[in-house]
């Protein structure tokens, strides 16, 4: 295990945007993870986890600490009955490839969520999610290295208290576990309608009636080359605001000024509201605000073209969220982290 100095971070980031690392590295056991983090302790180092970096952002300056990337392989079915699988994966196993294992299992849960770049210990972290499928649906447990004891924990689906592109990882605990493993259950029954909008809209189009995870996983592949710019010819961290989640009151005020406002009930009298027409509405699609690119295919999505560096991304994020809190009354939040 080596450790590396003055890493350019922004060669790790989709974003193509950061200044160095003081110290970077990797690891690919427990015990490595152990030593690492347990050094890092005794010199009162700070730390942040680094998957592929496509929902983190960094500062320009210098982060003063310890990136530390996990590569802890494995991927191993632990149980089977009549109707589902369950594997347990490694963090450093790349999320796409397990999706298309279990494809080729022929097994149901995650085929939706096919092509979303990370790796599996960053899967749980903002509870990924697409085209109607979460993780939160399909994982039963986790491990991690938990920090505060120095110790792997497991924790269940309940302990990560996963919502709406969060759980206990971003915030509550944010920095307390390093994921070291993650256990999924999945179905062997065939995928059933009702499908997520813009799938059911691709089948119709493509006559297809008959739905296996091998259909499903190559229909998402084709909606998302359309919708989403690839990061390694046009940088970017997929969506950079998350969707808004307002009350019914708000909702009902707001249908009255724009009736024609998109809204999904969430239960408990919540309602989503897709960021990316909220934006579009204020007339950014398509605009270059300070080297950033707003994509013209999806708002929600913005693009490094040629900002400078942190500060460009911080007032163009700065412009779209006042423009849409001013006009909405809607506070839109970014969604990657920062490394700090
Ligand atoms: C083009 C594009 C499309 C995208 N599409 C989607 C999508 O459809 N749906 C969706 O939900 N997301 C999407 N994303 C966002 C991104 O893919 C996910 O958030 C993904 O889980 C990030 O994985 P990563 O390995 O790159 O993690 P990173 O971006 O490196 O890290 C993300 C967070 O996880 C933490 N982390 C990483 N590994 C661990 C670990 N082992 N233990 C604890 N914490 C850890 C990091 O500290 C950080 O806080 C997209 C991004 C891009 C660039």
């Amino acid at each position: 295990m080596n450790v590396h100095t003055n890493i350019p971070l922004k060669n790790y980031l989709s974003m193509k945007i950061g200044g160095t690392t003081r110290f970077m590295t990797d690891v690919s056991n427990i015990d490595e993870l152990h030593q690492v983090m347990t050094n890092a302790k005794t010199q009162n180092l700070p730390f942040f986890i680094l998957g592929s970096g496509s929902n983190v952002i960094a500062r320009d300056d210098e982060y003063p600490g310890l990136v530390v990337r996990v590569r802890i392989p494995g991927f191993e079915v632990v149980a089977e009955d009549h109707s589902t699988t369950t594997i347990k994966i490694g963090a450093g196993e790349i999320w796409d490839e397990v999706v298309a294992r279990s494809v080729d299992m022929n097994l149901v849960g995650i085929e939706a969520m096919s092509d979303i770049p990370s790796y599996c210990g960053a899967a749980p972290v903002q509870n990924i999610g697409a085209y109607g499928q979460e993780l939160a649906d399909t994982l039963v447990s986790l491990e991690a290295y938990d920090t505060s004891v120095g110790q792997i924990v497991s924790l269940s689906n309940d302990d990560c208290k996963f919502t709406y592109r969060d759980s206990i990882f971003r915030v509550e605990e944010q920095g307390r576990y390093i994921i070291t493993s993650i256990t999924l259950q999945l179905y062997k029954s065939a995928p059933t309608p009702p499908f997520y909008q813009a799938l059911q809209n691709y089948f119709d189009e493509h006559g297809i009636t008959i739905f296996t995870p091998k259909v499903i996983r190559e229909a998402v592949s084709e909606i998302r080359r359309e919708k989403l710019p690839d990061p390694a010819k046009r940088p970017n961290s997929g969506s950079f605001f998350k969707n808004a989640i307002i009350d019914q009151w708000q909702l009902d005020e707001l249908l009255r000024e724009y009736s024609d406002m998109p809204h999904y009930e969430m239960g408990e009298g919540r309602y989503k509201i897709p960021s990316g027409w909220l934006i579009e509405q204020c007339g950014f699609k398509g605009q270059l605000l300070h080297g950033m690119r707003v994509n013209p295919a999806n708002a929600l999505v913005l693009i490094n073209e040629s900002a400078s560096g942190y500060l460009d991304l911080s007032l163009a994020r700065a412009e779209i969220t006042q423009t849409v809190q001013d006009r909405f009354r809607i506070s839109i939040e970014q969604e990657p982290l920062e490394i700090a």
